[in-house]
């Protein structure tokens, strides 16, 4: 079970977040956004651009390769792209792919103009009168792309409706009009012709659509979870598992792209950080962080890893996954929060004691981001995104400028909790030396030891130490130095 001293290191790294801590997140963010990387998708190699990105930053905080002398764990699936054309034009003017229309992930490829069917509407799926006209109508060539008009019921029956006639796009292309907002995917699939999904407010009596779209199924795309490593100092040391998805949607035609900011270029860019803080702060347990792909194309790199075996379950002490990182106005949600009693509870305890975050909220298990493969291998899991007023959502309004990263405000403001946490060391009248991580109050002029070490006053003399019970305060790498002077 999760001890309370690596809950207190983690929670001691999330209480470190200054505002320059916020600010590397936001850099790191903003290069996985970058057009370069392309939605870190599937074409322009942008997934793998993010891959090689990742495994620089991890190399540059210090972690040791995963695998023989590489971070790269590989995999392949297939994938359906549009890396060319992307055109609709409605009644002459060109529609914007990603604000005026999406074309579906599973489309297929279409260049032609478009005569639709007498439209479809969410009766269809009570009444199949409307269906077989339609039918009717593209068998006798009469129309030859089907209008499906998923207006004006519930989100949840638009959502149906279109998942029940996407699979119309086998016989023919087929334009959906939608009152929802787009929410885009990983296409494993290619259907024989494209499904286009309008905006309602292009909707009118008489459509005239010309479209030309490109898809390609890649049969065997080539992917790579990034896996570093910071091995304990200690022999048997069970190991602590950090993760977070760096793949996102990738791009619709050459010019739209879907940024995925908060999903989960923050939580790769947290990754990243707790690797940099840990690298300087060591703690006794092995420490294992993986950036997974295929994330959004069904959990596809955290299976891989779970199923290759790459670290036996067993030696897992505690797993924390991170997807969605980039609000926090609301706290977070913590997945597995209601199974795994004892830690959730210790979590809460700690937030509210150091009043960091506005809301730790439990939630029962999912099944929808990497901790799920782990969890059902038995591996104790927390999955923890953080709650806000963000609700840009695999469409590509998700851009890092609309990212406020308040959780990290909410924990390392010293206007709000006036403390600095840092190391303290100090010698006891029988010569040994104490590391404490502490809490100083500038505010209340008070220090609070939230967790110490004991190692032996050994070979050197440290000078800037002075006997008594507090000491010297030294900002980093205390935990480097006093391993030194330990002789380890
Ligand atoms: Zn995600």
């Amino acid at each position: 079970m999760l001890n309370k001293y690596f809950l207190i290191t983690v929670l001691i790294f999330v209480g470190q977040f200054s505002f320059a801590q916020k600010e590397k997140a936001a850099e790191i963010t903003e290069i996985l956004c970058s057009d370069s990387l392309f939605g870190r998708g599937y074409v322009k190699d942008g997934v793998n651009k993010a891959a090689d990105y990742i495994a620089s930053e991890f190399e540059k905080s210090g972690l040791e390769p995963y695998f023989e002398e590489s971070y790269f764990q590989s995999f392949e699936f297939g994938v359906n792209t549009f890396p060319g054309k992307m055109s609709v034009v409605l009644n002459g003017k060109e529609l914007i792919p990603g604000k005026d229309y999406i074309v579906h992930e599973m489309s297929g490829s279409y260049s032609g103009k478009l005569d639709l069917t007498y439209p479809i509407d969410s009766a269809v799926l009570k009444e199949h009168n409307l269906l077989r006209i339609a039918l009717n109508e593209i068998e006798s060539k009469d129309a030859n792309a089907f209008f499906v008009d998923a207006r004006g019921t519930t989100p949840q029956k638009e959502t149906e409706l279109v998942r029940n006639l996407i699979f119309l796009a086998k016989k023919a292309p087929v334009v959906i009009t939608t009152g929802q907002k787009f929410t885009w995917s990983v296409g494993r699939q290619k259907l024989n012709s494209p499904v286009i999904i309008l905006k309602e407010e292009h909707v009118s009596e008489d459509m005239n659509l010309e479209v030309d779209i490109e898809a390609e199924y890649i049969k065997n795309f080539n992917s790579k979870n990034v896996v570093g490593y910071l091995p304990s100092g200690k022999k048997k040391a069970k190991t602590i598992v950090f993760t977070a998805h760096y793949d996102h949607l990738g791009g619709m035609g050459t010019e739209a792209y879907f940024p995925g900011a908060n999903d989960n270029a923050s939580g790769t860019a947290m990754l990243i950080s707790m690797a940099d803080y840990f690298k300087e702060n060591p703690v006794d347990y092995n420490l294992m962080f993986i950036a997974f792909a295929g994330e959004e194309a069904g959990l596809l790199g955290s299976k891989y890893f779970v199923e290759q075996n790459s670290i036996k379950m067993k030696d897992i002490e505690f797993l924390l996954n991170l997807d969605i990182m980039g609000s926090g106005e609301k706290g977070i949600t913590v997945v597995n929060g209601k199974q795994l009693k004892e830690p959730f509870e210790k979590l809460q305890e700690i937030n509210t004691e150091k009043n960091y975050l506005v809301k730790v909220k439990p939630r029962g298990e999912t099944q929808n981001s990497d901790h799920h493969y782990f969890y059902k291998e038995g591996v104790p899991s927390f999955f923890i995104y953080t709650m806000g007023h963000n609700q840009h959502y695999h469409d590509v309004f998700d851009t890092h400028e609309e990212l406020s990263f308040a959780a990290y405000d909410n924990i390392g403001s010293p206007k709000q909790n006036h403390k600095r946490l840092t190391c303290v060391v100090c010698i006891t009248s029988l010569g040994r030396l104490h590391a404490h991580h502490c809490a100083i109050d500038n505010r209340e002029k008070r220090v609070e030891v939230v967790s110490s070490r004991t190692v032996n006053y050994g070979k050197s003399s440290v000078d800037d130490l002075l006997t008594g019970t507090l000491i010297s305060i030294k900002k980093t790498n205390l935990n480097d130095e006093l391993q030194q002077i330990d002789g380890s």
